[in-house]
């Protein structure tokens, strides 16, 4: 009962798209999800990620979903507001998507669930237990559970490193955001996101649902919280709740595999949502590692630690490619932001 293939921690896009790709291997797969489903920034998503929802088997359910669509956005950076799009083909435009995070992540776990995946709602994850050098489950609120593979997919505040002491890796100065939400009209937007940069930081606007508008806000330096700040063309409009704040200093945590376990999506690494595909990349993390995992099980298990470093580098290149790239365009519009070398941090 308490022994499985992969025991997957969280339940957002990153562990559900892990645990539906193990299941499609056919590794007998649970996830624990902590928290019930919240809802979560990241709704913007790039129209990349229909090949990978199609796969995972949610594509129709998200593409007949009322999730708002968009074409592109509009940009302010540093110069003249204009129109950047998706791009097309001979179907018509590029499409993306404005997700609500709680009912994305409903029907991703769905999906799991249906793909024979075992799922424990309201179960934290406490500890990992070791064995010798190796991970082979976790004690949990809900009791002990064993497993060949540990995954890690618990986010920003990253559940695994922090329990093995693992470096996480910075890469910028401190960055905060802070973000919420507003219901009422808003003539100015319309179904494409704004993003307005200059050189104290930038502002995002989107349309997420019918009257209800997200803004998220970084400043470069000198954050300092404001629950009552909004972007001047929602001031009039009446908050949804209270903002809420983040933490999204670009870091990476370079162990993100060893023997027994596996560390994907934000658990892994952050980027400021300007990266604007954080939701991709924890989607594509999952796949990743399910894929990895499935060769160690059917080549055996001295591929093992070949195929960790190939993980590791995977995941280390990715992120840098990427922070190089918001490097770049951060300093179009702050040629004073910089990238900070390598710091070790607990
Ligand atoms: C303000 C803001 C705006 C953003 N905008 C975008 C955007 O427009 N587009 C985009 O693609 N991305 C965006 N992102 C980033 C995106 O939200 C994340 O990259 C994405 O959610 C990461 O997915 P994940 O599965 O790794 O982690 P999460 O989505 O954080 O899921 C982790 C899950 O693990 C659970 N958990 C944590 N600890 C435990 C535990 N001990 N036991 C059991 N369960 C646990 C949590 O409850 C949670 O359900 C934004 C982020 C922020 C902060």
């Amino acid at each position: 009962m308490n022994k499985f293939d992969v025991v997957v921690i969280g339940g957002g896009p990153a562990g559900a798209a892990a645990a539906i790709s193990c299941a499609q291997s056919g590794l007998e797969v649970l996830v624990v999800v902590g928290s019930q489903s919240r809802d979560r920034p990241g709704e913007s998503l790039h129209p990349g990620i229909e090949p990978l929802l199609d796969r995972l088997g949610v594509g129709d359910r998200v593409r007949m979903s009322h999730f708002i669509r968009h074409e592109g956005y509009w940009v302010e950076w540093g110069k003249e507001r204009h129109f950047s799009l998706f791009g097309s083909d001979d179907d018509g435009p590029w499409q993306g998507y404005q997700a609500w995070g709680s009912e994305f992540d409903k029907m991703l776990l769905d999906e799991a669930a249906a793909q024979g995946v075992q799922i424990m709602h309201r179960c934290f994850a406490e500890t990992p237990i070791i064995e010798g050098q190796r991970v082979v489950g976790i004690k949990t609120t809900k009791g002990e559970i064993r497993s060949t593979w540990l995954l890690d997919c618990s986010g920003r505040n990253h559940w695994l490193a922090r329990k093995f002491n693992l470096p996480i890796q910075r890469h910028s100065p401190r960055l905060f955001v802070q973000y919420g939400y507003v219901t009422g009209l808003c003539p100015n937007l319309d179904e494409n996101p704004v993003l307005v940069g200059d050189e104290t930081g930038w502002t995002w606007t989107a349309q997420v649902k019918p009257k209800v508008f997200q803004w998220t806000r970084l400043n470069f330096e000198n954050f300092k919280w404001d629950p009552e700040w909004r972007p001047d063309e929602f001031l009039a409009l009446d908050p949804v709740g209270t903002s809420g704040g983040a933490d999204m200093t670009w870091r990476i945590v370079k162990e993100s595999a060893g023997p027994g376990y596996w560390i994907l999506g934000d658990a892994a690494c952050v980027l400021d949502p300007l990266s604007s595909h954080g939701v991709q990349k924890a989607i594509m993390s999952g796949m990743m590692a399910a894929h990895c995992i499935a060769r160690i099980a059917t080549k055996g298990q001295q591929q093992e630690e070949l195929v960790i470093q190939g993980y590791k580098r995977w995941q280390h290149n990715w992120f840098l490619h990427d922070a190089k790239e918001l490097l770049t365009r951060y300093r179009q519009i702050n040629p004073a932001f910089s990238f900070v070398k390598p710091v070790l941090e607990k």
